[in-house]
């Protein structure tokens, strides 16, 4: 009974609170919509994101921030915020980077980076991390324990030949001193409607693991091809074997998919190639799969090249996420704080999908929760995929986002999730 007397005053009380934190960032809709614009402004590339640090780290000290850390893994900024009170730590994650996608919106706040723009919503990300900021530093004398908020460059992967992203953040300590208990984030997309928020229990999202094929043959004239090793019709067979790791070797209700993206070979129409370029991505939900993929394609290639005399290549690049599992107990915690702060019809359990993000990492290392934050809008034509040059938020969405962040970190700091 004196339990369910305690539940309920402690539900009460994050109630009253949700109300109150509704309406400062309401008040702060202007702000965040302008951060949001000067962000999609000025978009930088996967770890050339220094004006973007250069604005996070000098609001963070305005914000009177107890500690600001720059440079984190190039880019990055890592902002601590103390409580009035003790208690636990708890961490938000935003990135960084934008696309080298050339932007086709005609709104004011087109991007004025030729070729470069905000293609992925990581400007909303920075925008809802700098209010949950804003809103938490409003809030430091009835805040109990601390909060870390974290930015990280290169989400999408950095350029070839460099370090980045989430797993060098973690390599250069962004969990430690201190290290938080929980860790929670979010992504942008328009697919669902703006007010509304999404999340999958389990596994939300693949691993993602890119790989380069070369298929080396020998040159000949095109007319004797007895004298050479055809590394055109070899790299053929090759794609079309691949494919049956996919529909005879893993069980089929497990999802994975094996994908070559491009394709190069050869000089001229009657010389045989010496060798074929092929570039490709593998992605599935279970690390176990993942791992008897990458044999498997060994196995196949093997066999495919040797039965023909050539040999190959096989290389894993830099872009390898694992997959992104949001714990069950976790989930069904965190999204019971997003129904009660949004309303139950507007969370929506989601299916998980193919595509991947480098949250999985910090997921690797703590509990957290990682979930979608719509934006789209039909009326006003706010539809596109990520990734797209048409791509935008509904920016009602802002205040979703900081609503719901700044709940999970609060609640997450009053009762261990
Ligand atoms: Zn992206
Ligand atoms: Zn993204």
């Amino acid at each position: 009974m004196i339990r369910i007397l305690l539940l309920t005053a402690g539900t009460l009380w994050a109630q009253s609170r949700d109300v109150q934190i509704a309406q400062r960032v309401d008040a702060m809709r202007a702000t965040l919509v302008e951060t949001r614009r000067d962000f999609h402004m000025y978009p930088e590339l996967s770890n050339r994101e220094q004006r973007t640090g250069r604005v996070i780290a000098e609001k963070l000290r305005k914000l009177g921030f107890d500690e600001v850390r720059t440079n984190v893994a190039r880019n990055g900024v890592v902002g601590v915020l103390k409580g009035a009170k003790p208690g636990p730590v708890v961490a938000w994650r935003s990135d960084m980077d934008g696309l080298p996608v050339n932007e086709t919106l005609d709104v004011p706040y087109r991007s004025r980076n030729q070729g470069v723009k905000h293609a992925c919503g990581h400007d909303v990300h920075m925008a809802v991390a700098l209010g949950i900021a804003e809103l938490l530093a409003g809030m430091r004398q009835e805040l109990a324990g601390t909060v870390k908020i974290i930015f990280q460059p290169a989400e999408e992967g950095p350029p070839e030949g460099e370090e980045g992203g989430a797993p060098l953040m973690v390599k250069e300590g962004v969990l430690d001193n201190p290290r938080p208990q929980a860790i929670f984030g979010l992504h942008a997309g328009a697919m669902g409607a703006v007010g509304t928020v999404g999340y999958a229990s389990g596994p939300a999202m693949a691993s993602g693991d890119e790989f380069t094929l070369t298929i080396r043959g020998k040159k000949s004239h095109a007319a004797w091809p007895h004298q050479g090793v055809d590394s055109v019709t070899i790299a053929s067979e090759c794609v079309l074997a691949l494919q049956s790791i996919r529909s005879r070797r893993i069980d089929p209700l497990q999802p994975m998919v094996l994908t070559i993206g491009t394709i190069h070979g050869g000089e001229r129409h009657n010389i045989l190639a010496e060798s074929v370029q092929m570039r490709g991505t593998m992605r599935t939900f279970n690390e176990g799969v993942r791992e008897n993929v990458r044999t498997m394609m060994r196995q196949t290639l093997d066999g495919c090249t040797a039965a023909h005399g050539a040999n190959y290549d096989l290389r894993w690049g830099a872009f390898s996420y694992p997959p992104l599992i949001n714990e069950p107990a976790m989930a069904t915690w965190s999204a019971a704080v997003l129904a009660r702060v949004l309303g139950k019809e507007k969370v929506h359990a989601t299916a998980p999908v193919m595509g991947s993000e480098d949250f999985s990492y910090y997921l690797k290392e703590v509990p957290g929760f990682f979930y979608w934050l719509h934006g789209g809008n039909e009326a006003r034509g706010i539809t596109h995929g990520n990734h797209t040059a048409e791509f935008d938020m509904d920016e009602d969405s802002l205040a979703v986002g900081v609503k719901t962040g700044a709940a999970l970190l609060l609640d997450a700091l009053a009762r261990r999730p």
